[in-house]
């Protein structure tokens, strides 16, 4: 064995997991890969394309794995473990040229609404939050992981019962069972259409989705219920409104992120660039790797708006979408949106009907297809 001075790069274990069989016989698996420090501290879990058509973020890890490499382990304080293409039957889903994989085509679930929550009443969580009054943050943080833990083992006899479970179910207990104890969970998605970059974040938590340096920060100050991010964070935050309600305010040192990196069904360099810096600024300034002299990223500070200020546009009729304005334009009210060819069956010429935005702000994400029926989405604006 060495005794040189010579430290040793870190290699991450390679864990593939069985996931499905399908009727053809073959078999589904995910790839987890564990890059664990030689100095103890706290573990990350990112994952990405749980959208089957949002790819960027296997690029982004890609590139984190490659940086990983070139660091000794002692860098390293905590571990982090990386679940790339972590939705292998979304990912291969097609339809002619286009993928989605949004939806699961057996059950027609949101893959990211399927995530199991843990439930108790606020008044047990508030019990349970005065029999901890007395105690430290760190005590309190990993009694309470405890009983999330509890609930959620309680759930394998089910799972594994001879009546079994839909693959859902089956699927979100394998995800959640890898970063149920993690401190920090980033989820990696894109725009189904094409967007900008920007991440979703919880209360309390700005600061910290301020390192990820994307172009917007949107906090979650309304819920859509079993999307991943929110499943994981959202006992944490009951805990934190209890404790504030006894008047001992805590701000546990537990974080989700969903970030959003650009276009969808493509690797969008310019998202990848991004979220790579935006990633290892985080995990740096959070403490997980020690590299005091690493340059971190010098991007424009990010704009933060609440999600109920997101306005999303949809057509008021049937047309094509001949014209509209580019994706990160800021418009004022009263600006033009986007401009409708409409067709009919009335013996008439087409017309075209031009829809101006009703508030000022940025155009945040826009529709890849340009035909619309009524109804059907065109833009998202994220007010000021
Ligand atoms: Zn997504």
């Amino acid at each position: 064995m060495s005794r040189g001075k010579t430290k040793l790069a870190m290699i991450p274990t390679i864990e593939t997991i069985p996931l499905q069989q399908l009727a053809s016989g073959d078999h589904l698996s995910l790839q987890l890969y564990k890059f664990i420090g030689s100095r103890s501290g706290k573990k990350v879990y990112i994952q990405s394309n749980l959208h089957g058509g949002e790819l960027t973020g296997n690029a982004v890890i890609h590139r984190l794995m490659e940086w990983l490499t070139t660091l000794e382990s002692d860098r390293l304080m905590g571990e982090i473990w990386l679940v790339p293409v972590c939705n292998p039957v979304g990912v291969n889903i097609r339809s002619h040229h286009y993928a989605s994989g949004r939806f699961d085509p057996y059950s027609g679930h949101n893959w990211n609404r399927i995530f199991w929550e843990y439930e108790e009443k606020f008044s047990e969580i508030k019990a349970f939050a005065q029999s901890q009054l007395a105690l430290d943050p760190q005590t309190i943080q990993a009694n309470f992981r405890q009983r999330i833990q509890a609930a959620f083992l309680a759930l394998k006899p089910t799972i594994d019962s001879a009546a079994g479970v839909p693959f859902h179910e089956k699927y979100r207990y394998l995800l959640q069972s890898l970063c149920l104890d993690a401190d920090y969970v980033l989820d990696l998605h894109t725009s189904s259409d094409r967007g900008i970059t920007y991440v979703y974040y919880f209360p309390n938590r700005q600061e910290s989705a301020a390192l990820l340096q994307l172009e917007a920060g949107i906090l979650l100050d309304e819920y859509d219920g079993e999307a991943f991010d929110e499943a994981f964070i959202k006992p944490w935050l009951a805990l934190e409104e209890a404790f504030g309600e006894l008047e001992k305010p805590i701000r546990f040192d537990v974080e989700a992120y969903t970030l959003e990196l650009g276009a969808g069904m493509q690797i969008d360099s310019e998202a990848v660039d991004r979220g790579i810096s935006g990633i290892q600024t985080y995990l740096i300034t959070q403490g997980i790797l020690d590299l005091p002299n690493f340059p971190c990223s010098a991007y424009p500070p990010m704009r933060f708006s609440p999600r109920s200020k997101a306005r999303r546009y949809y057509a008021p009729r049937g047309g094509i979408v001949q014209w509209r304005v580019p994706l990160g334009t800021t418009v004022q009210a009263g600006d033009d949106l986007y401009q409708l060819l409409i067709f009919n069956k009335a013996e008439k010429l087409p017309g075209v009907q031009t829809v101006q935005a009703d508030r000022s702000g940025q155009v945040f994400d826009v529709a890849i297809s340009q035909a619309v029926s009524e109804g059907e989405y065109v833009l998202g604006v994220l007010e000021d």
